[in-house]
């Protein structure tokens, strides 16, 4: 099937400013990014930015980014982008459920501080942002997958989306757009591939960065998702992102642009008054939608394993985040993984009430999995 084209409402879609640019404080550069086409094109752009300390390094090794463990070194860290070649076992993808059929990476890490990061639990090593210089490379690799899958075109209600992948899975796209470019080569590589049947690339975002894609080819075929959380769960624990109203103003820009949106509303927590907070973010989000627009919305409740607790409170030690095992159920997952979710009476009335607020404030949305 040939790309879709997009709404004529594309024409009238504007671009809210950014209201958070990252600026690396440094920049490493292997030796074999550098010699890829696309590392090239990053490094315009990271000197168009600005960007002064960028160091070229002899070989393909980053230097020890471990530091001593202090805080200075943590900060440094995540101050840190490098731009690299990833392993080529990364471009043989794996599943990952419930999101998507096919975890696809642009880059792992991300510059923001959430006390909840769900990155601490996955990642493993200094928190620097590695950008992966093979893309053109990874995009026409997608061709062996388009067609295979289990999530989404295994199950009647998403086959529509047809092959999906997943770009947020380890870091957030649009935190790095305007220094790599990334997010839009692969929409436009999405939108205008001869692909036979349909596909989907799916993104999710703490920010709001999207002047440079509204006008991109994306024929339907990318659906940009926003994080959002109640006020004050976002006020407390999402440092160094795009508030809220900015990325629901970048939500309603790229719906207008065509694009098929979502919301992640993730990681739901229970707080004081959370069904005023919740009812009030969903109001807001149905106030920027054009009319029609093609929504999902996914909704993450909050959870954490042994590690990821370990991991934030080394990382955030003045976090107020609630991770008390006490007050929580522990799950375990296929092979004997700890998680602790909230209690099931818990779970059973935030799950209950969003099932029936979202169905009444978004009417037209697509609710595709609660967890
Ligand atoms: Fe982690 Fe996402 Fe927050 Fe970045 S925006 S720090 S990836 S939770």
């Amino acid at each position: 099937m040939p790309p879709v084209a997009a709404p004529s409402a594309a024409l009238t879609a504007v671009a809210p400013a950014p209201t958070r640019l990252w600026t690396p404080k440094r920049v490493l550069v292997t030796r074999s990014a550098a010699e890829r086409p696309y590392g090239q094109y990053v490094l315009g752009r990271l000197e168009q930015a600005g960007v002064e300390d960028v160091e070229l390094l002899q070989g393909d090794r980053l230097p020890n980014l471990r530091g001593d463990g202090d805080r200075a070194a943590f900060m440094l860290a995540k101050n840190t982008m490098a731009l690299v070649v990833p392993p080529a076992s990364l471009r043989r993808l794996q599943p990952i459920a419930p999101s998507a059929d096919w975890r696809f990476d642009l880059a792992q890490g991300c510059p923001a501080h959430c006390s909840y990061c769900y990155l601490a639990g996955s990642l493993s090593g200094p928190p620097i942002t590695r950008v992966y210089a093979d893309l053109d490379e990874a995009l026409t690799g997608l061709d062996a997958y388009v067609g295979r899958g289990s999530v989404t075109s295994g199950t009647a209600e998403r086959g529509g989306e047809g092959t999906t992948f997943e770009a947020s899975c380890y870091t957030d796209p649009l935190a790095l757009e305007h220094l790599t470019g990334g997010l839009a080569r692969a929409i436009t590589r999405f939108g205008t591939a001869e692909w036979s049947g349909p596909v989907q690339l799916r993104a999710t975002t703490k920010f709001d960065d999207v002047a440079s894609l509204l006008d991109l080819p994306h024929g339907g075929r990318t659906r940009l998702r926003f994080s959002v959380n109640a006020a004050s769960v976002a006020r407390r624990f999402e440092a160094a992102t795009s508030p809220v109203p900015g990325r629901l103003a970048a939500l309603g820009a790229v719906a207008a642009a065509g694009y098929p949106v979502g919301v992640t509303i993730a990681p739901i927590m229970p707080v004081d008054g959370w069904q005023q907070e919740y009812g009030d973010l969903l109001d807001a989000i149905a106030a920027v939608l054009p009319p029609g627009t093609d929504l999902t919305v996914e909704c993450i409740t909050h959870r954490f394993t042994p590690g990821s607790k370990a991991t934030l409170t080394e990382w955030y030690p003045r976090s107020r985040l609630e991770m008390d095992e006490g007050q929580r159920t522990t799950k375990r997952g296929k092979f004997g993984a700890v998680k602790h979710v909230y209690p099931k009476e818990t779970m059973a009335e935030l799950r209950g009430w969003f099932q029936d607020a979202v169905a009444a404030r978004l009417p037209g949305a697509h609710l595709l999995y609660w967890t």
